[in-house]
């Protein structure tokens, strides 16, 4: 490597409280040359590191992980163990998925002290992640002071929605002083299946309409006309929209305050109830689609109703952004319950050839890990099955701002 040339490896972290999960990644494939994760750490016990590399078995083991910094410590020993240093200028960048950009990022970001400060101001809108992005930036920073930072935000890609569909109904003034608007999240796994979708059609993400219905344990829909996006089911936090797997989803705002006049619930209880205690763990006990769908097989009322209740959500964000967009290309299913569930994804579109809508259930339940279309040929609107990959996507844009 001569002198000033970057080499192709990025490092990609998605630091959470008490978790670190990595991956590095060789761009010049891009290939998949290690993945990662801590956890537990700052918890009383012992942390677990569990570290795959590109070729070789899964190795496992319990340390003392105090902080971030042991954790960050731990993963760069491992991927040293399989004589993958994180040096620069080997090591181009390091990637970090932050999850609330406010309207401050609107694309990834090289950080400094300005940035971090920045990220640190969003903390209110987003107490639980931005503090954990923030401890490790800044381990990474410490550790490795001569390779840039890069700051991908989950809410990104939704800067681009219009004021009328970003903002709420409510008193201007209020709004303002507090931030109050829709953000959105999972910004990274929308950008890059929407991408992913046109290039399954063959066709430029600036000639297509795409509606990306990302279903995991979190889940949220959203509308993207041309590459840009400009409705997303998720709102100034990851609790409106879809049925998730603890979360409600939508819902009258009024309950919030019903629960504290008529149960005294407080705010954090009532906190707590929506986000953890409610969607499908709420409904039927299991937020695993799995379990869910066997229970269903077998007859079980309530998993059936909490399916077809996820399911009646999800129908109405479809037609709504078939609304939003006057014209819909695709459809794509993403994340744990969109990629491999096909009974929702033909559930979610059933009836719906008014629409444009329709599935081939054999390609539908055709087994299959890449990105693929679903639907038959004559169609009006594709539907397709996109595996997202936020990891490869942080990792593309860090490169692309740093790269040489
Ligand atoms: P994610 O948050 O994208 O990792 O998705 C996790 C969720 O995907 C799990 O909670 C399951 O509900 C769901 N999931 C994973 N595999 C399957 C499968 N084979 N069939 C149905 N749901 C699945």
């Amino acid at each position: 490597m001569t002198p000033g040339q970057r080499g192709n490896r990025v490092l990609v972290l998605n630091s959470g409280s008490s978790s670190v999960k990595y991956q590095l990644l060789d761009m010049a494939g891009p290939t998949r040359l290690a993945v990662g994760l801590v956890e537990r750490i700052g918890e009383r016990g012992p942390g677990l590191l569990r570290h795959t590399p590109g070729e070789g078995d899964t190795r496992e083991r319990e340390l003392p992980v105090p902080d971030h910094r042991a954790a960050l410590e731990a993963a760069a020993g491992e991927l040293a163990a399989d004589g993958l240093g994180l040096d620069a200028p080997e090591l181009a960048a390091v990637g970090h998925r932050v999850v609330h950009g406010g309207r401050s990022f609107t694309e990834p970001t090289v950080v400094d002290d300005a940035v971090l400060a920045e990220i640190e101001r969003l903390v209110p809108l987003a107490p639980l992640h931005n503090p954990a992005n923030v401890a490790g930036i800044r381990t990474a920073m410490a550790l490795n002071p001569d390779v840039p930072q890069v700051a991908v935000f989950d809410t990104a890609f939704h800067t681009t929605i219009p004021e009328h569909a970003a903002r709420y109904a409510i008193d201007v003034r209020t709004a303002e002083e507090h931030r109050i608007r829709r953000y959105g999240f999972h910004g990274t796994s929308h950008a890059y299946v929407s991408r992913r979708t046109a290039a399954l059609l063959g066709r430029d993400p600036a000639e297509v309409n795409v509606i990306v219905l990302h279903l995991g344990n979190g889940a949220s829909a959203s509308a993207v006309a041309g590459g840009r996006c400009v409705e997303t089911s998720m709102g100034l936090t990851p609790l409106e929209g879809l049925v998730m797997g603890t979360r409600s989803g939508d819902i009258d705002p009024a309950v919030v305050f019903h629960l504290a006049r008529v149960a005294g619930m407080s705010a954090d209880e009532v906190d707590a109830l929506l986000n953890q205690r409610s969607g499908l763990a709420g409904l039927c006990g299991d937020n695993d689609m799995r379990e869910i769908l066997r229970r269903v097989e077998e007859g079980d009322g309530e998993a059936r109703l909490a399916f077809d209740i996820y399911i009646h959500r999800l129908r109405k964000y479809i037609g709504a952004y078939t609304a939003v967009l006057g014209r819909v290309d695709a459809l794509a299913f993403t994340a744990g319950v969109g990629e491999n569930a096909a009974p929702v994804r033909a559930a979610a579109v059933a009836g719906l050839t008014g629409l444009g809508l329709e599935i081939d259930e054999r390609l539908n339940t055709a087994r299959g890990r890449g990105a693929r279309l679903i639907s038959p040929e004559y169609a009006r609107v594709a539907v397709a099955v996109v595996p997202t990959d936020e990891e490869l996507e942080i990792a593309t844009q860090a490169f692309a701002l740093v790269g040489v």
